[in-house]
C-alpha cells in the first residue's frame, strides 16, 4: 500500500474521550456527517449535539474547505 496522505498528523481532528482520556481521532467530514463518535478504546458513544455545536461545526466546515484548497494548491506546502 502506498500512503497518499502527505500531511503530517499534527492537525488530526478529534477530541479526548471524557471517560478514558484516549484521543479519538476522526475526520472533519465524519464530524460533519455523523451523529456520534465512538471511542475505540472504551466504546463510549459521544453524541454530537448539532444545535449546540453549530458554531463549531461551521468552523470545522471552513477548515475542511481550506484544507481541500491547500491540497489543490500544493505550492502552499511547507
Ligand atoms: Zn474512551
Amino acid at each position: 500500500m502506498k500512503p497518499n496522505n502527505i500531511y503530517p498528523p499534527q492537525r488530526t481532528p478529534g477530541m479526548n474521550c471524557p471517560r478514558c482520556r484516549n484521543f479519538i481521532s476522526t475526520s472533519i467530514d465524519e464530524l460533519l456527517s455523523a451523529d456520534y463518535l465512538r471511542c475505540p478504546t472504551c466504546n463510549l458513544q459521544l453524541n454530537i449535539d448539532r444545535n449546540n455545536s453549530r458554531k463549531a461545526l461551521n468552523t470545522l466546515r471552513k477548515v475542511g474547505e481550506a484544507q481541500k484548497l491547500v491540497e489543490k494548491n500544493s505550492k502552499f506546502n511547507g
